[in-house]
């Protein structure tokens, strides 16, 4: 079987990967961590799940940061009871978000 084509630095000679091509891109043999379009594919993927973690970080700081407020006011007996729909509301955004973290 042919070797993967990728050639790296280590040290200070050029040295090429050993490891058995399985994939093939552009009509070069590669193993499956080199393919550049497994690479870029991985990165995506990566990249992807990242801006989703980072999205529902966000989400959960804001929904913690209204239910302080709300829940201070409601202390304080600030809150009407037309409001209190507002408190059920950032509740149930509280829980949604915990069983997706879950
Ligand atoms: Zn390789």
């Amino acid at each position: 079987m042919a070797k993967c084509c990728e050639q790296f630095m280590s040290g200070w000679h050029i040295k090429q990967c050993d490891r058995n091509a399985t994939t093939e891109y552009e009509g070069n043999p590669y193993c499956k961590q080199h393919n550049p379009e497994l690479r870029r594919m991985r990165d995506e993927e990566s990249t992807r799940k990242w801006n989703e973690k980072r999205e529902h970080e966000k989400k959960r700081k804001l929904i913690e940061a209204y239910w302080l407020v709300i829940d201070d006011l409601n202390d304080c007996g600030l809150l009407k009871s037309s409001e209190d729909t507002l408190l059920n509301r950032v509740d149930q955004l509280k829980k949604q978000l915990e069983s997706e973290n879950g």
